[in-house]
């Protein structure tokens, strides 16, 4: 009897050692249970780049939620936690996660802020362009994954990160790549064609926010908004007759509404106008999982389709 309750204790003390040394490990790789890479992203479009070249190896906890808008975003305590302990960290850049400085406060704070920490920026390679309204000339606007072309190179970011980050694995990541790539030119390809179908002067997308600059550059519109970024000032009056006089002039015939935007800014500037709302579009988040748009391919099918049908008259 004796002797059964020291092998138990044995034991116990024995597996309470094993599992105390594996999760002391938090500076190397595949530091949780099930050996999974452990990745933070800034937000859902990154998130899904990301899912899809790291497949089942990876585990990935994204920061500014689905429908929100990651211009701003308030780290909770569990953010904190994870970034901490995260093997590596996506973000888009390009001044995106730039609103209160969130994202660099939280680098700062879960210690991934120096030279050498696996924090890897998607938009690598990608030509920023840069705001036009007065006095922000010099920044850059984030919106580049609107141009499938710039997803392609997020794709090569996210493979190269997780190359870096996790070498043994370095085959599954440049197949899950490639093959993922060539999905992505496909549907640029797609998109080239849809809208080389309506007449270009009728390409003129009016949304809320500025967020078409890529977008129009590659896809051959011109694109009219609001306000040009999230930030403050979103909807003022002179923002409103502003867009009014434009849609007026160019005698535009649809307006669209970003599903991560308030409607009610673009619901004033349809009513003065006597435009119709023809769809929402996706700009800075994906749609809820299960619904349409809820992964980056699918986001982009959805405002391909959506733009083309509200444009064709
Ligand atoms: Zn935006």
């Amino acid at each position: 009897m004796i002797k059964k309750g020291f092998l138990l204790l044995a034991a116990f003390l024995l597996s309470v050692l094993f599992l105390s040394a594996c999760s002391s490990g938090t500076s190397s790789t595949s530091s949780n249970a099930d050996g999974k890479i452990q990745v933070v992203t800034t937000y859902s479009i990154v998130y899904d780049i990301v899912k899809n070249v790291g497949g089942d190896l990876v585990e990935i906890h994204s920061l500014a939620p689905i429908g929100s808008n990651p211009h701003e975003y308030d780290p909770l305590p569990e953010d904190v936690k994870k970034t901490t302990d995260a093997d590596a960290v996506f973000y888009n850049g390009l001044n995106l996660e730039a609103g209160n400085s969130w994202f660099n406060k939280l680098m700062e704070t879960a210690g991934k802020d120096g030279e050498d920490a696996p924090v890897f920026l998607m938009s690598r390679g990608v030509d920023a362009m840069h705001l036009t309204t007065k006095g922000k000339e010099s920044e850059e606007d984030p919106h580049a994954w609107l141009d499938i072309r710039n997803g392609i190179k997020y794709a090569e970011n996210a493979r190269d990160g997780l190359i870096k980050t996790d070498p043994d694995n370095k085959e599954i990541y440049e197949k899950n790549a490639e093959e993922y790539i060539a999905k992505l030119q496909e549907l640029h390809d797609e998109a080239v064609e849809q809208f080389n179908e309506i007449p270009e002067n009728e390409r003129v997308l009016v949304t809320s926010e500025g967020a078409f600059k890529y977008f129009s550059e590659a896809y051959g519109f011109q694109a009219e908004y609001i306000w040009e970024i999230n930030q403050e000032n979103q909807g003022t009056p002179d923002q409103i007759t502003r867009i009014t006089d434009i849609i007026n002039e160019k005698g535009i015939t649809g307006l669209f509404l970003e599903t991560s935007i308030d409607a009610r800014s673009m619901e004033a500037v349809s009513d003065e106008t006597n435009v119709p709302i023809m769809g929402k579009v996706f700009t800075d988040s994906l749609a809820k999982p299960g619904e349409d748009g809820d992964t980056y391919i699918s986001m982009m099918e959805w405002n391909i389709k959506t733009i083309k049908k509200g444009l064709t008259r």
